[in-house]
Parts: C-alpha cells; structure tokens; sequence
C-alpha cells in the first residue's frame, strides 16, 4: 500500500469534515502517512491528552499496514501465494480478521467485490500501470482468481487451486480505521473520527450536539460537494473512477476492476457506502462501484446496515440515486 501516497491524497479530497467553526467543539487533529495515503484522527479530547494517544494510534495503523499488505515478497500475502492446493495453511489473527469479512461481503455481492483477485491486479499493476495488459493475459489472470477459490477453516485459509493470489486493498483500509477507533475508544476518548483515503468511521456525541455531516465530493467537480447528515451509520467510504488512472491510446483506465471482464468497471462514477463498520463501507463502496446502481439500491433495500448513493453516466449526463435512508438528508454543501 505503500506507494500509492499520491493517489490516497486524491482520495482524501473525497471528503471534507464538515466540523462546527471555532469554539470549545473544535477536535485536536492528527495526520500519519500510512497505507499510501493519509491517515486523518480527530480527537473530542482534551489537547494534553492527545500526543501519547496518537502514537499509539499511528503505531497500531503501522503494524496493521505491514501485516495486510500484498505488497513486497516478504509479506503474509505474498508467502500464501505459494501454497499448494487444498494444502491449509494458518493465517495471523490480523490477516484472519479481514479475510473472514471479506470473502463473506464478496459471497454478498455476487463477487463485484473480490479479495482473490490479486492475480488480476498484479497484472495490471496500478499504481505505476501505463498501459493495459494484453487481452491473453487478462483471460489467464481471471482464471486464476475468485473468491469461490479461497476457502476458510478453523484460522486456516485453504485455495481450491494453484495461482490464487490474494488483494485486501479494498477492505484492508476500512479495517485499520475500525481498529483504530476501537483503540481510541478503549483508551476514552467519547468522541472522534478517524479517515484514511476516503474511508472514514466516527464514534460518540460532538460536543457542540450538533449532528455529524460529511461531505461526499462530487466526482468531476471537487468544487461540488454535498454534505450528507448522519443517516445512523458510523461508518462510509467512497470509491471513484477519478482516484488512480492512466491514459493509453486515447482511453482512460482506473484502478477499479470489474471480475466480470478483468477491465475497469464502467457502470458507476463513484459509489459511497455507508455501513455499520469502515470494512463493510469500504469493501461495499468498491461493491456498488463495480456493479452499478441496479445492484447497489437492491442490496441497500435489503440491509437496514448499508446506505448507498452512487454517481453514474447515463446518456452523456452525469446522475446521482441514493438509498433510501439517505433520502432527505442530502444537502448542497458551501465549497471548501
Ligand atoms: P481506494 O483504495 O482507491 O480507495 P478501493 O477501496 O475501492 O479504492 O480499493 C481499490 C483497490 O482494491 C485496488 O487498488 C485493487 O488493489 C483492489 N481492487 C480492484 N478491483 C477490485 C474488486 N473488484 N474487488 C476487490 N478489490 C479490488
Ligand atoms: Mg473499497
């Protein structure tokens, strides 16, 4: 995750904290660079207090970053990709508590979200791809992936096949955010939010009463933003065509990838999710990118947990549908 720093703060452009002015309300804020982009902590704390509680924090947000990664030969992921088929092999507790999520929200979204598409985003490989691979290759990579192929028992991953590689870069993100609430919650802190890249999770009252409101940004116009009031989730996140891309022969490609095809997914703009936990919005988000409006209304209708809105192209228009929860709580917001 290391490399993408540019590309997260692209992300981190997804979201503006629409915090209270000055005044007793305003939070203690803290930055890291982590997970290639930058990891935002408000704290509802007293100024004292808050040096020790971010290192902690940040020390936390470090060690999970180095055990999720799939980046470097070294990492868990990559040693798993060697291992024989129906050979179990025992995971670390970390990498556990998102694979098990993970492959759960993929089995939920008919696999628009996929963990075990790492042989496919290898071959592409953003963030330094400048052209796209050749079709043969894409086919071959396809073959090689799927969630169906990864299985879990008793904290051991099994892969059905050879060649199985693993990519949490959709989830893992969403996971050290709720980690590192939970750590500042533990630690006392009644109130605060924590955002990586556009994957945000808040906890608590604001001081002030008044409700949380966060700005979803309009993915061709940073400019446009609408701030959205708390719809009783504490946790969203947003995936966009505009985050990582490169240009090739006249044609644009993102990072996003739809396993249907092994290219970039085009039925969406940008898709926010709102869920119960940062895992869940952010793998949802990638979800509802991926697969469309169509899909991301039905599984939203159907979980009282999950909130979407999604922007999409329809006929050279730009257009926006959102949830039902979120209907009347969607505001113009000023510009930053
Ligand atoms: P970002 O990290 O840019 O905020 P996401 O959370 O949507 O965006 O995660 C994007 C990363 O997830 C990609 O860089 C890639 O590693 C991986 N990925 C791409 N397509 C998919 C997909 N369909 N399912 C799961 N992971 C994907
Ligand atoms: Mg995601």
């Amino acid at each position: 995750m290391k490399a993408r720093v540019l590309a997260g703060l692209a992300g981190l452009a997804a979201f503006l904290w629409l915090l209270p002015g000055p005044g007793p309300a305003v939070p203690v804020e803290g930055y890291h660079v982590a997970m290639g982009t930058v990891v935002r902590v408000a704290l509802f704390a007293d100024e004292d207090r808050a040096p020790p509680l971010f290192a902690q924090a940040w020390g936390l947000i470090d060690r999970l970053d180095s055990a999720l990664t799939h980046y470097g030969v070294s990492s868990e992921i990559a040693r798993l990709h060697g291992i024989a088929p129906g050979q179990p092999k025992a995971l670390s507790e970390e990498l556990h508590q998102v694979l098990a999520p993970a492959l759960e929200l993929a089995r939920r979204t008919d696999g628009a979200f996929d963990p075990a598409l790492g042989a496919l985003t290898a071959l592409w490989g953003f963030p330094e791809a400048r052209r796209p691979p050749a079709p043969a290759s894409i086919d071959s990579a396809l073959a090689l992936g799927g969630y169906e192929q990864v299985r879990l028992s008793q904290g051991r991953v099994i892969f059905e096949r050879a060649g199985v590689r693993l990519d949490l870069g959709a989830a893992a993100k969403g996971h050290v955010v709720d980690r590192t609430v939970d750590l500042l919650r533990a630690a006392g802190v009644e109130a605060g939010v924590v955002e990586a890249g556009g994957d945000l999770r808040f906890w608590g009252r604001k001081p002030d009463g008044r409700p949380w409101r966060f700005g979803v940004q309009h993915p061709r116009d940073p400019a446009d933003t609408v701030a959205v009031e708390d719809v009783g989730l504490p946790a969203l996140a947003t995936s966009g065509d505009y985050e990582l891309a490169f240009e090739s022969e006249g044609r644009r490609y993102h990072h996003l990838l739809d396993p249907a095809t092994g290219y970039p997914a085009g039925r969406a703009v940008s898709a926010t999710a709102w869920a119960r936990t940062a895992l869940e919005a952010d793998a949802l988000a990638t979800a509802a990118f991926v697969a469309g409006p169509g899909p991301a209304m039905e599984w939203a209708a159907a979980d009282d947990g999950l909130e979407v809105m999604v922007y999409y192209e329809d006929g050279g228009y730009l257009r926006r549908v959102h949830s039902d929860g979120l209907q009347g709580r969607i505001q113009a917001a000023p510009a930053p």
